[in-house]
This record gives C-alpha cells, sequence and structure tokens, in this order.
C-alpha cells in the first residue's frame, strides 16, 4: 500500500522520542502536499530510525534536531534531511563512513558499532536513491536522502 509521508514521519519521530528519550528536540517541517508513496516501510523505518539515532548520539541533549521531509512532484522524488547542531564529520572521514565498522577520528570516546550506516545505504540502494552529506566539524551534520516516490 502506498504510503503518507507526512503521517510517516510525523509518527516515526514521536516513536523515536519516546524510546530513546534523548532530550534532543526534534522539529519537523513538511512541503510535503499530503503526497503517496510507492516505498518499503519497514526498510524507511530502519533507515532514519538510524539517521535519528546518530544525529541525538552525535550531540549536545538539549539541541535542536530537524527533520525536514519536501516532495518535489515534478522530478518525482521525496527529499527528507536530518540536520543536527553537533560535532560533525572530519573531511576525511566523510567518504569511508558507509563502511562496514568505519568510525571517524572524532567519536573514539562515543560508543558504536560502524553498522548504523551501512543499513541506511542499503535501504537507499533498495529504493534506487541516493545520499549525501553535508558536515562541519563542531557546527553540525546534514544528512540528504532522495528517494524516487514509485
Ligand atoms: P552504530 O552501528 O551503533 O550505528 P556508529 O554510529 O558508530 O555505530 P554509523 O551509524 O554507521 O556507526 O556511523 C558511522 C560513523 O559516521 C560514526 O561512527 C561517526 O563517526 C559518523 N557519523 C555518522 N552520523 C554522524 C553525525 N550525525 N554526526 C557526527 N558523526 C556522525
Ligand atoms: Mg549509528
Amino acid at each position: 500500500a502506498p504510503i503518507k509521508l507526512d503521517k510517516f514521519c510525523q509518527e516515526l519521530i514521536e516513536e523515536f522520542s519516546l524510546i530513546e528519550n534523548s532530550y534532543h528536540e526534534i522539529v519537523f517541517n513538511s512541503h510535503s502536499q499530503n503526497t503517496d508513496a510507492v516505498m518499503d516501510e519497514r526498510l524507511l523505518h530502519y533507515l532514519f530510525r538510524n539517521l535519528l539515532s546518530n544525529a541525538a548520539k552525535y550531540s549536545e541533549p538539549g539541541s535542536k534536531i530537524k527533520f525536514d521531509l519536501t516532495c518535489d512532484l515534478a522530478d518525482g522524488v521525496a527529499i527528507f534531511q536530518v540536520k543536527d547542531q553537533g560535532i560533525g564529520i572530519p573531511t576525511a572521514d566523510q567518504n569511508r563512513i558507509f563502511d562496514s565498522f568505519y568510525r571517524a577520528s572524532n567519536v573514539q570516546s562515543i560508543h558504536g558499532n560502524g553498522l548504523g550506516l551501512v543499513i541506511v545505504k542499503k535501504c537507499i540502494d533498495a529504493h534506487n536513491g541516493k545520499i549525501e552529506i553535508n558536515s562541519q566539524l563542531g557546527l553540525g551534520t546534514t544528512f540528504t536522502v532522495t528517494l524516487p516516490l514509485q
């Protein structure tokens, strides 16, 4: 069945806030015009739970996490952005963080396995989508995920 992206994102964020209880303020902004998408709901859950979990883990409690949804009907894509105000990813590490077990040099004191983004990448590939990183050390990180609506 098609997924209402607005509703899906809203519920995902609520569920994440309840379960993680990480004291972050998660702000959802939607420009999706109530769009339906043919996507795998279970894979979408894995994808965005992992991105939100990273955003929370690599930023201070109390800081803001922004989740933006835009649907571009002309291009037939949904664009999701997860934006944090955290520690950032060193430029030298950015092209390796999708490798299994790889963790950047600035997170050694924070626990993790280096597998979340491997799952993220697989979920995106399954939808023929793409992911982009924009990050500045000490300022924050934005992951942009673009998925076809069909
Ligand atoms: P886990 O397997 O528990 O998710 P992890 O978070 O270390 O462990 P990934 O989610 O795959 O593994 O992320 C890989 C690496 O990418 C992280 O170790 C970290 O260095 C970097 N990273 C990912 N997201 C962020 C973010 N939002 N801010 C800063 N660094 C990040
Ligand atoms: Mg992770």
